[in-house]
């Protein structure tokens, strides 16, 4: 005698689980079907037949379980925005901290990603800035104006101004011929150029992955996975900008210690420091390249768990060499090209 057939798992159908269209978390497979299929008890684990990802269905079920405290894509309000962007910064100090904590079952915010930084990056330049201005303030400043357009302006205004465009250009003012001038020079041009070299290297990795074939259909990953591996690395640009800025106001302490012991202290400290920046800079892209490198591998292999994730990670690591190899020669040839006119 056949059995009649028997009602789904009554919990689950008071819960509404059939209602909330459970997915697959790494490739969004619509897991609902499976759901009928359960007798009698709600099943631990289950494996998704689209993509072979083995996951707990509490994970895909239960909302609360996609949120991971300390991850700042999960923060709520201004001040907890701050609290989690620095323990998260120090999850990526070493990519498999990072990678064993967050699972494709966080559920990815990729905006607050880049808006955390942001907040970031502008509060510690207004920090460091008002800190310089300070310090200039300190100093002792020359009387008089500056003639032409600015006679009616103290001579410190421009100078003030110089601490909060500083990344950028520079405001001097100087004096010649008996009367003053304000010059704003550009800083750019130092930095613009490595600055978009690491950004094109950090870039590289997610365009290559969603590019290649046997990354993307191998991997059938969903794409707001490979994005968040493909911002956090911003944040490394985000660092050199406050290195860069604690320079500046190393230099600010400088110069006003010189002021008031009326030694040239500062400059002999910004040479020196100028040096062993050039000297480092070789050492600090092989760390940045080979900590991207490490980034990745522990996002295919730990955090995605791919089938095969070595080997993928393998061909992405030749295929953003390569790119990376192109990009630079094109660059490097624009800039012969380009020489006799900017020189
Ligand atoms: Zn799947």
């Amino acid at each position: 005698m056949p059995e009649p057939p028997q009602e789904p798992v009554a919990g689950l159908m008071s819960l509404g689980a059939t209602e909330l269209s459970p997915k697959c978390a790494r490739c969004g497979y619509d897991q609902s079907g499976v759901i009928p299929t359960w007798t009698d008890a709600c099943p631990i684990r289950g494996t998704c037949s689209e993509c072979g990802f083995t996951f707990e269905w509490g994970d895909i079920l239960n909302g609360d379980r996609g949120k991971l405290p300390g991850l700042v894509e999960h923060s709520r309000g201004v001040g907890q925005m701050l609290r989690w962007t620095f323990t998260t910064a120090m999850w990526l100090v070493l990519p498999n901290r990072f990678w064993d904590r967050v699972h494709v079952h966080h559920a990815p915010r990729l905006s607050r990603i880049l808006v955390s930084i942001s907040v970031v990056l502008l509060a510690a330049h207004l920090m460091i800035a008002a800190a310089c201005i300070m310090l200039v303030l300190t100093r002792g400043a020359p009387v008089g104006t500056v003639p032409w357009r600015f006679n009616n302006v103290s001579y410190r205004y421009p100078e003030l101004l110089s601490p909060l465009i500083e990344p950028v250009a520079q405001i001097s003012v100087d004096t010649w011929r008996g009367s003053r001038f304000v010059s704003v020079w550009p800083l750019y041009p130092v930095w613009a150029v490595p600055a978009t070299a690491l950004l094109a290297c950090i870039l590289a990795w997610p365009l290559m992955f969603l590019a290649l074939p046997v990354t993307r259909h191998r991997s059938r990953l969903r794409w707001e996975h490979v994005w968040r591996a493909g911002l956090y690395p911003t944040w490394v640009l985000g660092l050199m900008f406050v290195l860069n800025r604690i320079a500046f106001l190393i230099r600010y302490a400088g110069e006003c210690v010189d002021s008031i012991l009326g030694g040239n202290g500062s400059a002999n400290l910004a040479s020196a420091a100028n040096g062993l920046f050039y000297s480092l800079r070789p050492i600090a892209w092989v760390v940045v390249a080979g900590w991207i490198a490490a980034w990745w591998y522990f996002a295919i292999v730990r955090g995605w768990r791919l089938e095969n994730g070595r080997t993928l990670w393998s061909v992405l690591l030749v295929a953003v060499a390569a790119a990376s190899a192109l990009v630079g020669t094109f660059a490097w040839m624009l800039l012969v090209r380009m020489s006799p006119f900017i020189l």
